[in-house]
């Protein structure tokens, strides 16, 4: 298929919604030179920022068992936070959360940094009959985003956890070095908890008891406002290059690698690698090395290279197609069944964009009102 490919980063037309300039420079690249000069701080500003965030969270933690709260789920930006929070002396409650999907490195490489770093881990671990249950739901809706079973189950554990503790600090490695390039048409957001439930409930059988969710109204309001909950991701204040903090991580803790993006899960694997380009033509592998092409970390002609590459071993897709159609209690016909009928929009079942819409009304509304910019998320 002829695609038009942005000039500067790898980013093409398989996104419906991407725009391009005079030069042939798409939105993302765009959307990054806007947002990066507020959010993303890799020099000496960032560490002054970050001192004085670190110290603020130090401050009020004082006395208290934890001053924060981190999910880890083993993959290198959360390990290597990791390792920087012992550094700068936080005492975070660890939490990871296994819902099921986990590879075995995966639990080694929790492991060694928590007892490399002396944090208290607490695992959380999912009713897999319940996750199994949504999992296979959500295959059945046929919408882009499969990885909002395992999202939403993180996000909402990690929020509970804090809540339950008294932590207001959620330390997060999302980054702009490594991540900033998202296209919103390839995903829904994963804290949607009324597209999950009504997914659920259209191809679900079993109730969800123990799955927990956030509502809208917890999202945008309850743990921002009420709760005071505020995420820090401290790797947008400091140089971040994922091959380096691979590097120290392997030197300090004997981390091992998974050799490929999100290999820590081994659905998310076989959903970027196999589902979405099969089913939507979406190649993830633009978004995360567009993003590392904008950080600098990478060129482009690099990034061109990597996409020539296949994006399975044939042996292994066939392992990871079994292996994921076990574990769903399917048969391998009925996961390939599933993932040739065509794909699904998420606008197809009950979900927030409406409450999303009016929230942005009401924001603007109170922006002109106090003239005050007003932050709606968690
Ligand atoms: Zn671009």
């Amino acid at each position: 298929m002829n695609r038009t490919v942005c000039t500067r980063c790898v980013m093409d037309t398989s996104d419906e919604k991407i725009t391009f300039n005079s030069v042939g420079e798409c939105s993302h690249c765009q959307i990054f030179d806007k947002d990066s000069q507020s959010m993303w701080f890799p020099n000496e500003t960032g560490k002054q920022k970050l001192g004085k965030i670190l110290e603020q969270i130090r401050k009020e933690g004082e006395g208290k068992e934890y001053d924060c709260i981190i999910g880890l789920s083993g993959g290198v930006d959360s390990s290597y936070l990791a390792l920087k929070m012992k550094d700068w002396g936080l005492r975070p409650l660890v939490v990871h959360i296994d819902v099921g999907w986990n590879s075995e490195l995966a639990v080694h490489n929790i492991e060694q940094i928590v007892k490399y770093c002396g944090f208290d881990l607490y695992t959380d671990v999912m009713d897999w009959e319940e996750v199994r249950d949504l999992q296979v739901a959500y295959l059945k809706s046929g919408v882009s985003n499969q990885d909002v079973v395992q999202d939403h189950a993180i996000f909402s554990s990690l929020y509970h956890f804090a809540v339950q503790n008294g932590i207001r600090y959620v330390i997060s490695g999302g980054n702009m070095a490594t991540e900033s390039v998202a296209p919103h048409s390839w995903h829904h957001s994963a804290m949607d908890s009324i597209n999950l439930r009504a997914i659920h409930k259209r191809f679900g059988h079993k109730k969800l008891q123990s799955f927990k969710t956030i509502s809208f109204f917890q999202y945008f309001f309850y743990y921002p406002f009420i709760k005071k909950m505020t995420t820090i991701r401290p790797l947008n204040y400091m140089p971040y290059n994922k091959k380096e903090a691979l590097e120290e991580l392997v030197r300090t803790v004997g981390y091992k690698e998974y050799g490929r993006k999100h290999g820590e899960s081994r659905f998310t694997k076989f959903f970027q690698n196999y589902y979405l380009p099969k089913k939507f033509d979406y190649d993830k592998r633009k978004v995360h090395l567009s993003s590392l092409i904008l950080s600098g970390e990478i060129t482009r002609d690099c990034a061109l290279k990597e996409l020539e590459k296949p994006l399975y071993d044939p042996v292994e897709l066939k392992n990871d197609k079994e292996y994921v159609a076990k574990k769903l209690k399917l048969s391998v016909v009925e996961l390939d069944q599933l993932i040739d009928e065509p794909g699904r929009s998420y606008v197809e079942f009950d979900n927030w964009d409406r409450h999303y819409a009016l929230l942005q009304k009401l924001k603007n509304i109170l922006q002109k009102v106090t003239n005050k910019k007003i932050k709606t998320y968690a």
